[in-house]
């Protein structure tokens, strides 16, 4: 927290806003929006819920078919479930580790050839990282297809000056306790679609038609974030440049560490991107460096320095096997390599330089020991 959260809290107790919805919910709405120049935007209680929203907002049902990103948080697809539809996994490309546009462009000759377009793609920004949205974007205008952006990681990022989350029909994003601001659990879905939105706020409301006797016509879902929430996420969205700038700068830190280092490659930013690079993410090239992202891992463990894996591709969860997937190309299985040889390192902004300092020594040492 940075302290401002309390300000916003405290006001709420003040006029007794105790509730879902109120004065905090409706500024909060109305400054994510403004701050990433999107035209509305609905506070929820998680990044999931507001998946889950935008996809009941196209109108995705069982039997339909919804393509995203395989190399992600289990949560960008669990949507696809709740709606009794059918995901299909798409690949990575190794330069944003982010959805192959290439994969992508397979996967919907294939469904047109079978006469069933999806009715919407997710798209994933990965840890910070734009996907590659001129490509993406064209191919599923091309075919008529909405574009969700999940945008849960990279709230703050921008691609060729446009910030991330405003490039598909809807963005979502996380203010989960995990993200680079939170509001302890919490979402929020944006568009430029004004009846959408509206929409959106009557289904997460249990979708309550007007009248005073309780009357339901729809099925809705209690999905909207509190007042005290919202407060605290006024006060972080103020210091989210800052989060910002000290991710950049961890990051930044472990390039000029670490660069130079036998086998260790990081994750690019693309030109004309700007990453909010909420974690620091690497390869490691095990024959180079001498030691597998496993025995790296365990090697962090014994100085207790948390480091993690690379999210295990969608494709290989067990709870999707046998769902269809779409490799980069014949030889490349991109977001299956990352698993293998990626790694996140602590990025934590309240991390201090001495800790930082430990890991990438940590990090020396075990690669030039070669466990
Ligand atoms: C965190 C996350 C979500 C889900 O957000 P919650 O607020 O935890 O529901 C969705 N997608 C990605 C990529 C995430 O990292």
């Amino acid at each position: 927290m940075s302290g401002n959260e309390q300000k916003y809290i405290q006001e709420a107790f003040e006029t007794n806003w105790i509730a879902p919805l109120g004065p905090n919910v409706d500024a909060f709405e109305k400054e994510i929006a403004h701050y990433v120049g999107a035209n509305e935007a609905v506070a929820v209680s998680s990044g999931t819920a507001a998946i889950h929203l935008a996809l009941s907002l196209l109108d995705v049902q069982k039997g339909d078919k919804v393509f995203c990103s395989s190399l992600t948080f289990i949560a960008s697809a669990n949507p696809i479930i709740y709606q009794g539809a059918e995901p299909v996994f798409i690949d990575s490309e190794p330069e944003t580790w982010n959805m192959s546009p290439r994969a992508l462009e397979k996967a919907f000759q294939d469904a047109l050839r079978e006469g069933k377009l999806p009715k919407a793609v997710i798209v994933v920004n990965l840890y910070g990282q734009s996907a590659k949205m001129d490509e993406i974007i064209s191919i599923c205008n091309y075919y008529e297809v909405p574009i969700i952006e999940d945008a849960a990681e990279s709230l703050g990022s921008s691609y060729k000056g446009k910030p991330s989350g405003t490039f598909g029909k809807f963005g979502i994003y996380s203010f989960n306790g995990n993200k680079i601001i939170t509001t302890s659990g919490g979402g929020m879905l944006i568009s430029n679609d004004h009846e959408a939105i509206h929409k959106a706020r009557f289904l997460a409301t249990q979708a309550r038609d007007p009248a005073p006797h309780y009357q339901h016509s729809k099925l809705g879902y209690n999905y909207r974030m509190s007042n005290i929430l919202a407060g605290i996420g006024r006060g972080q969205l103020e210091v989210l440049e800052d989060r910002v700038n000290a991710k950049r700068d961890i990051f930044k830190r472990y390039v000029q560490e670490l660069a130079s280092v036998p086998g260790v490659y990081f994750m690019h930013e693309l030109d004309d991107t700007q990453s909010n690079r909420w974690l620091t993410s690497l390869t490691i090239d095990e024959r180079e460096a001498g030691v597998s992202v496993k025995d790296l891992l365990s090697r962090l463990m014994e100085e207790n320095i948390e480091a993690r894996p690379v999210w295990k591709p969608l494709h290989l969860q067990p709870i999707f096997h046998g769902i269809t997937y779409y490799p980069h190309n014949e030889r490349e299985n991109v977001s299956e390599d990352l698993f293998r040889s990626g790694i996140c390192l602590p990025s934590g902004t309240s991390m201090t330089e001495e800790e930082q300092t430990r890991t990438i020594h940590c990090i020396k040492k075990a690669i030039k020991q070669r466990v």
